[in-house]
């Protein structure tokens, strides 16, 4: 039996592995070695988590940010972004659409504010889209906020809210992020917790200066803070970013990161097990043609499609490239459907996708 043979019993059979062998797992680069990897982790969610694919309907709320984290193509320093806020009926429309598609679920995501006026407006789009017929469950994404707030837009409607920490480093963090802190981020998580949220966090695959002895300790801190919901991918340059201008990459990069995603979907799913994995964007726009397919057979069990209008997407670029400019959502979800068909997935439509770990660790069943 080789060490990867092993160690993919061991995780099957319910183990916790150490550091070390996530380590040798990201590390693989043999194909052979790889499809074992993302066979085990297939095997594992369809017994943890079952078959299918959850979805969530994403709206792009706004793309104004009080931040400058050196990857992010909206950042505050970005002056040649144009910056655009939907109003309350634009965002409870596009939950609506999720909504009518069937989807179950839906995610507000935006830059980063905390002012009175952007709480109070979050409060309420979550309580006007909770008067929806057929309200789709709520997933919020808005960065850090104080206890005070988190308990707020809870108590207005919302049930999940992604935190990504992007990296567990403490030196790497530190590098990308002019504003906060690696503690400030897991206090933030904390305070989700405490709010009642089914929480979400992730990181970025592939930064410069990033190791996969980092990686495996970012999965050691997904599943030692107990996430229930895991969004994560690789890093791709934006060409406004000083980090994109720094590190401008190429095709064979974003290639070598994208199987960097893979692999780390696969060991998270072998680790985590019960978890909600995205398969995100990201995996998309360096592989249009199967990038999410490939996630969701490595271990991914979400797709969040956009369901926002088209006007503002070119506003809301955190990355260079990315998936879905030009798609309506009508076009994306026909196209979803006949893409997951091909791989022997399917969708679980009209059913909220509650993470099994969140109604594990709570007792709860829906
Ligand atoms: S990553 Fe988030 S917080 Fe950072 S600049 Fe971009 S939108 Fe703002």
């Amino acid at each position: 039996m080789t060490r990867l043979d092993a160690i993919l019993k061991r995780a099957i059979d319910g183990a916790v592995l150490t550091e070390d062998e996530l380590e040798f797992m990201l590390r693989l680069e043999d194909p052979a070695a790889c499809r074992e990897l993302f066979a085990a982790a297939y095997l594992v969610k369809c017994r943890e988590v079952g078959k299918g694919v959850y979805l969530r309907g994403l709206v792009e709320t706004s793309n104004l940010c009080t931040r400058n984290c050196l990857y992010c193509g909206i950042r505050k320093g970005n002056a040649e972004v144009r910056r655009y806020e939907l109003d309350l009926d634009e965002i409870v429309a596009g939950a609506k659409l999720a909504a009518d598609f069937g989807y179950g679920a839906a995610v507000l995501q935006g830059g980063e504010r905390s002012d009175a006026r952007f709480v109070e407006f979050v409060t309420e789009a979550v309580r006007r889209i909770g008067e929806l017929p057929n309200a789709p469950q709520l997933t919020l994404s808005f960065g850090e906020q104080t206890l005070e707030t988190y308990r707020k837009w809870r108590t207005a409607g919302a049930v999940r809210y992604l935190l990504r920490i992007e990296t567990s480093d403490p030196g790497l963090y530190a590098e990308l992020h002019p504003e906060g802190t690696l503690e400030g981020r897991k206090a933030a998580l904390f305070r989700l917790r405490e709010a009642g949220f089914q929480v979400g966090t992730g990181v970025m695959i592939g930064l410069p200066h990033q190791s996969a002895a980092m990686l495996a300790r970012d999965v050691e801190f997904f599943r030692t803070s107990d996430a229930d919901m895991i969004g994560m991918g690789p890093w791709i340059p934006h060409h406004r970013t000083p980090l994109g201008i720094a590190h401008p990459g190429s095709r064979a990069e974003d290639l070598r990161r994208l199987e960097l995603g893979l692999r780390m979907i696969a060991v998270t799913r072998l680790q985590l097990k019960d978890v909600n994995i995205a398969a995100t964007t990201a995996l998309q726009s360096i592989s249009p043609a199967d990038g999410r397919e490939r996630g969701l057979l490595a271990g991914a069990n979400v797709i969040m499609p956009n369901v926002g209008g088209l006007e503002h997407r070119a506003d809301y670029t955190l990355y260079d490239g990315k998936a879905g400019m030009d798609e309506n959502a009508e076009a994306a979800r026909r196209k979803l459907d006949g893409s997951l068909a091909g791989i022997g997935e399917f969708v679980h439509y009209g059913v909220p996708g509650t993470p099994r770990h969140y109604l594990k660790r709570t007792g709860k069943t829906e």
